[in-house]
């Protein structure tokens, strides 16, 4: 593949082997768990599915690492295996982690749960305020973890103040770039260390498989998938195959996603039955500017609240036709959801409350469909919720 090429031919072109296989245009998936070690292999090398190592997966981590523009990558059996494993790669005991407050509610239940027991300590912060960083930092910390994008109110971190304050401090940046996906945001481009990912998302895109990726430079890739090798949270050959298949389709399953949520997100700016709308793509929005700076689409994710209350957002989940109610995103349908009940609903209430989720809000995860499809779902939802 020439070395200049968008985000749409890198999605088709890049890791493919040309010719492949047999002159096989689509990579095959190598069903064996093991080949004949190389002379000279290390255990590291063997080609071993729990490895890794197997050609199938080496393929789908060319792919992947070119998306994020990133040396190397490896597939993982989820994103929170990817964020888990890259934690455990980084940090030892005594260490201390910089996170994000409001982060992916799996990542904060397991720092919740874990990092304790492991002898990490953790301060958040908030990830658009870079001026509260240095009183959270201490000698031993290790890592920042932020996510470009958050959940549920879209806002956007401010990546290039966390590589300068990192990089000062010799602390490795990892991001969650799940919700920008790197059709919109590229954080390697930007001095981020590692870039984690729940493939579940938009990576895929068709809401059938579970699976995560990392990708970094070789040093960090491979310490990464060393320890991979040791909690064996590998991703599966068949999902993997799935994976690289919904790859080729993410840039223009993105533009889409990006087009329909900034119809969407001003269709119900406009609306007299709604109080208030999350999404950076509107001026309003308090991360309208950065995410212009910084994100080349403003991403398929918004959220809104409706006037009336929780009942009345309850009630509009529940009678959309078109948008399915479920959690989980970045997939071709449209799906709606309340976090409260569902991503959010085993956080403290106070936090939740402090985070600004309340209990009315809705989020989007906006689909492929038409346009006026979707904002016409809404409408007659928004409409008869009211009634
Ligand atoms: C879904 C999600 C995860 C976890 O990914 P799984 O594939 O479900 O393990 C992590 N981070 C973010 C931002 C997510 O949306």
């Amino acid at each position: 593949m020439p070395e200049t090429t968008g985000a749409s031919t890198r999605a088709v072109h890049a890791g493919e082997r040309r010719p492949g296989p047999e002159g096989s245009l689509v990579y095959p998936i190598y069903q064996s768990t093991v080949f004949t070690p190389r002379p000279g292999d290390a255990y590291d090398d063997l080609r071993y599915l729990r490895l890794s190592t197997a050609p199938s997966q080496v393929y789908l981590h060319d792919k992947l690492a070119a998306l994020e523009e990133s040396p190397a990558a490896v597939a993982t059996a989820s994103g929170m295996a990817a964020i888990t494993t890259t934690l455990h790669a980084l940090l030892s005991t005594g260490d201390h982690l910089l996170a994000a407050t409001g982060l992916y509610g799996g990542t904060h239940a397991f720092l919740t749960a874990h990092a304790a027991r492991l002898g990490w300590t953790v301060s958040f912060v908030d990830p658009t305020r870079p001026d509260t960083w240095e009183a959270a930092r201490t000698p031993r910390t290790r890592v920042f973890l932020l996510e470009s994008v958050s959940n549920p109110l879209v806002r956007v971190a401010r990546l290039p103040e966390a590589v300068s304050f990192a990089r000062a401090h010799g602390i490795t940046t990892v991001v969650d770039n799940t919700f920008a996906s790197p059709v919109n945001l590229r954080p390697r481009t930007l001095g981020v260390d590692v870039v984690v990912h729940s493939a579940t998302k938009y990576l895929n895109g068709h809401s059938d498989l579970v699976a995560g990726a990392v990708m970094g430079d070789e040093e960090l890739v491979t310490r990464i998938r060393q320890t991979l090798n040791h909690y064996g949270g590998t991703l599966d050959a068949h999902a993997g195959f799935l994976l690289a298949r919904g790859v080729k389709t993410l840039a223009v399953r993105v533009r889409a996603q990006n087009a329909n949520a900034l119809a969407l997100a001003r269709f119900l700016h406009d609306h007299p039955r709604v109080a208030e709308v999350h999404y950076p793509g509107l001026p309003d929005h308090p991360d309208h500017e950065v995410a212009s700076r910084l994100m080349s689409g403003y991403g398929g994710m918004l959220s809104f609240r409706p006037t009336g209350g929780a009942a009345v957002a309850a009630a509009v989940v529940e009678r959309t036709r078109l948008a399915y109610s479920a959690p989980s995103l970045g997939g071709v349908e449209t799906l709606i959801t309340r976090p409260v009940v569902t991503s959010h609903a085993s956080m403290d209430p106070a936090e939740r409350a402090r985070l600004g989720i309340t209990d009315d809000l809705i989020r989007v995860s906006c689909g492929i469909e038409d346009t006026e499809d979707l904002v016409a779902d809404l409408e007659q939802a928004l409409a008869s919720a009211d009634a």
